[in-house]
């Protein structure tokens, strides 16, 4: 997924029905979160390896982090419990659909495989053109349809 996970990020917190800014800003950089893996991608590894192979995109990572975290936040503070909620429920959003055309490690750490619904084959020259020509770009574009008018409609009824 290229451009539709801020969107996906914002329709999560609205239908989820969080009640703060902090929590929808949780809930949306929950959701790209796990793309600014992109810079270690670019500026130190050289694109050596598929970036979905970060430990950012791994489920299996972010399902250890919450066991340790999210206890330690119950005894802490309940609000900051329910930001890394929503921060981990965005995340898992990202990861689901990046899983759709992408490549997801599900199975980590068994496996280090990467499992998609479909494959994207290299169409175009660079990419990120695949991607725009692939059906599943049209999901993107959904994605940005339905944040703007969830956000219309909520400007209209305050
Ligand atoms: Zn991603």
């Amino acid at each position: 997924m290229i451009i539709g996970h801020l969107p996906s990020g914002y329709i999560l917190a609205r239908v989820l029905g969080v009640g703060t800014p902090a929590l929808m800003f949780a809930c949306v950089l929950g959701a790209i979160f796990p793309d600014f893996d992109l810079l270690f991608f670019y500026l130190v590894d050289d694109r050596a390896f598929h970036h979905h192979r970060y430990w950012v995109h791994a489920p299996g990572f972010w399902l250890i982090v919450t066991c340790v975290v999210a206890p330690a936040l119950w005894f802490v503070s309940r609000k900051l419990l329910a930001l890394f909620a929503a921060f981990v429920a965005g995340n898992f959003l990202h990861v689901l659909l990046d899983s759709i055309a992408g490549g997801i490690m599900w199975a980590w750490p068994f496996s280090n495989d990467l499992i998609s619904l479909v494959t994207v084959q290299p169409t175009h020259s660079h990419f990120v053109l695949s991607f725009m020509a692939h059906w599943t770009f049209w999901l993107e574009i959904a994605l940005w349809m339905i944040a703007i008018g969830l956000y219309v409609r909520g400007r209209r009824h305050g």
